[in-house]
């Protein structure tokens, strides 16, 4: 039996992530985040299905490239953040936090969540356990704060802890294997981490892409979302850290990482 939906990894760039959605039921298709039209095209076309819609999670090119030759090529329908109308071109419909679309016809919750840019969105669609989070959160790692705050970002992270723990991560990014790195170094001694650190392995060994990863690993593995782990404070501080305090130091020494 055919599934009522399916989602193809697009590889693209150098290590962009591009979702495509399909729904079967309803002979939708929607994009997410097309850093290139041409990596999107090939798949359509060998599957036989056309474009309805294309969905941003923020404005940079790497996410938004795409955007201009797949909307003229398909009709496709562009959803993307309000608050960055300004910087993404061509925009139909906008979305804000709270708001309530479809996309591929299916029941899509958006949550605002800035700090990697100011109008960053994720798309959460409840019922199928999928978020495309875009540069909000990765695999063991987060994005980096470019135009919000350290608050800005703490506060959109957190979030992800009301979703379904079920709920699989499609990120903008394959950026595992040194988020991993650099979790073992603060975290060497947690247990799900190192037994998340062997499934991540066995799938870069077998040149497989390591997401979409689960909410429920990142909750325990992500260095980012464990602001309340005293081995992390302990590795930057005797006193303890936790809270904004904490992950404002993991931020910036992952950027240096
Ligand atoms: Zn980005
Ligand atoms: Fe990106």
């Amino acid at each position: 039996m055919e599934n009522i939906f399916e989602i193809v990894t697009i590889k693209s760039l150098s290590d962009n992530y591009i979702w495509l959605l399909r729904n079967n039921v309803k002979n939708l298709t929607a994009v997410i985040d097309p850093s290139d039209d041409k990596d999107v095209n090939e798949v359509l076309l060998l599957k036989n299905w056309h474009l309805n819609q294309i969905v941003n999670t923020h404005h940079h090119f790497d996410h938004t490239n795409g955007n201009l030759k797949l909307k003229n090529k398909w009709k496709a329908e562009l959803i993307g953040p309000e608050e960055e109308k300004d910087k993404i071109k061509n925009i139909d419909s906008y979305v804000s936090d709270g708001d309530k679309i479809e996309i591929a016809g299916l029941d899509a919750l958006i949550i605002h969540t800035p700090g990697h840019t100011l109008g960053h969105v994720m798309y959460y669609l409840k019922n199928e356990k999928i978020l495309f989070a875009g540069d909000t959160i990765f695999s063991l790692g987060c994005g980096r704060v470019f135009e919000g705050t350290m608050h800005d970002m703490f506060y959109s992270l957190n979030k992800l802890k009301e979703l379904d723990p079920k709920t699989l991560i499609y990120c903008g990014h394959e950026y595992t294997e040194n988020n991993l790195k650099f979790a073992l170094e603060v975290n060497p001694n947690n247990k799900n981490l190192k037994t998340f650190s062997k499934k991540v392995y066995k799938l870069i060994d077998a040149g497989k892409p390591t997401v979409p990863s689960l909410l429920e690993d990142e909750l325990e593995c992500n260095p980012f979302l464990q602001t309340e782990n005293d081995e992390i404070s302990n590795y930057f501080d005797k006193d303890k850290l936790e809270g904004l305090e904490l992950f404002s130091k993991l931020r910036e020494l992952k950027d240096k990482f």
